[in-house]
């Protein structure tokens, strides 16, 4: 059985050591009892040493949001993975679509930090999704299918494995509009018969992949209850601890109907 994974992008908010410490205090008391779901919370970097120093025993793990995909260098105002890596952390998101759209990273980029991060022992969340001009004039897949290809490229089946893929249609996030549930579904199926012919049916199977866009906790029971959905990536909600938590609780739910 494939674990849920409820991700808590802060974006860039509540980077200041008082936020972070408001709010995470807070969410590790609410999240103390929370079995059977995987709890990672993306701070910005600022705060990332103190984020770790504040969950430690608890039930919550830190993670970034970006990577560079060297280990050191001239780089100026980038971050390495072996930084990430020293202070503990063991998640990266790679390819948010701010990344792509606001930072033009290409999927060629993101497989270089992909590479980096897997050889670096850290768990990468990978970003993909349509714009909205793309759902309309039916392209979702086309997309989909080009950014596996080109982002998950040379990746061997062991790498594979250890890579968590978010699906975030573009239009959802933050935006207020979320995918429906039969929409979300459809992707994530799609992606799994796309792992399945570059690889195998195990690897296709075993695969976690989260949704993205717009998640709230009214709506994320009914998302994570679908098949091929296993958690998700949550933006805006997870900047409330008790929203947050709230979306927790809808996969503990569904883990517990399993
Ligand atoms: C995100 O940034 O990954 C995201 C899904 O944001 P939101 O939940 O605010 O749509």
């Amino acid at each position: 059985m494939r674990g849920l994974i409820i991700g808590g992008n802060w974006k860039m908010n509540l980077g200041t050591p008082e936020e972070t410490r408001v709010h995470l205090k807070e969410l590790v008391s609410l999240t103390r009892s929370v079995n059977n779901v995987e709890i990672v919370v993306f701070p910005p970097f600022t705060t990332l040493y103190l984020a770790k120093e504040l969950t430690k025993g608890s039930n919550i793990k830190i993670g970034a949001q970006n990577m560079h995909f060297e280990l050191s260098g001239a780089y100026t105002g980038e971050i390495s993975p072996k930084f990430i890596k020293s202070l503990g952390c063991e998640h990266v998101i790679l390819g948010h679509s701010e990344r792509r759209d606001i930072f033009h990273e290409s999927d060629e980029l993101i497989n270089r930090k992909l590479k980096k991060a897997l050889q670096m022992g850290l768990t990468p969340i990978v970003c993909i999704g349509e714009h909205l001009d793309e759902r309309e004039n039916g392209k979702t897949k086309e997309i989909i299918q080009y950014q596996m290809e080109h982002t998950f490229r040379g990746l061997i089946k062991e790498e594979i494995l250890k890579t968590v893929i978010a699906y975030e249609p573009i239009w959802a996030i933050g935006t207020g509009k979320t995918a429906t549930p039969e929409q979300a579904e459809e992707v994530h199926e799609f992606i799994r018969e796309f792992l399945s012919q570059e690889y195998d049916e195990s690897v296709a199977r075993a695969i976690r992949i989260q949704y993205g866009g717009s998640i709230n906790p009214t709506n994320a029971f009914d998302l994570f209850k679908e098949k091929n959905i296993d958690g998700g990536l949550v933006g805006g909600a997870s900047l409330k601890p008790d929203s947050f938590h709230e979306i927790i609780k809808a996969a503990e739910r569904i883990h517990d109907l399993e």
